[in-house]
């Protein structure tokens, strides 16, 4: 009991750390092509860069079989990852891009810092020189601001 939970948790902070790595090194390089459509203003609700939630639900899925066929922890990883999944699209699709069908966004706290940070990692919408890489773990947007200023007269 206590060794799947210790699972569930850690599969769920890699993912975060994973996450930065990915959204840095790979949407913003050579995956570019999907997460672009997520930079600029594209018509309809659907975006190329959902894709990836495609992807990675995909994934989810293959270890939650594997796991029940032949080795259970692979089945706790696929809950993290899962919950992982349900957090991001909470807080990026909900509460920074309000893809949902009523109006909610933090007045203050941690998931207001949140989409602040996110937003400014909205502020350029080219592959380059974007901040705050992060979904559930974000830094201080004052600090960010001052970055991406930093940057600009670079
Ligand atoms: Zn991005
Ligand atoms: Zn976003």
């Amino acid at each position: 009991m206590i060794a799947n939970l210790v699972i569930v948790i850690a599969s769920l902070v890699f993912m975060e750390v994973f996450a930065i790595y990915f959204h840095k090194h790979v949407m913003h390089g050579p995956g570019w092509g999907w997460h672009e459509s997520h930079h600029v203003v594209t018509p309809g609700y659907f975006e190329k860069n959902d894709l990836y939630t495609l992807c990675f639900s995909v994934i989810a899925i293959g270890l939650f079989i594997a796991g029940s066929l032949w080795w259970s922890p692979l089945w706790y990883t696929a809950l993290g990852v899962t919950i992982y999944g349900l957090l991001y699209g909470f807080v990026h699709d909900g509460l920074v891009h309000q893809r949902w069908p009523f109006r909610y966004a933090p007045k203050g706290g941690y998931l207001r810092r949140l989409v602040l940070a996110h937003r400014l990692h909205h502020y350029t919408t080219t592959k380059h020189g974007a901040v705050s890489f992060g979904f559930l773990w974000a830094g201080d947007p004052e600090k960010l601001k001052a970055r991406l200023k930093n940057d600009e007269h670079a």
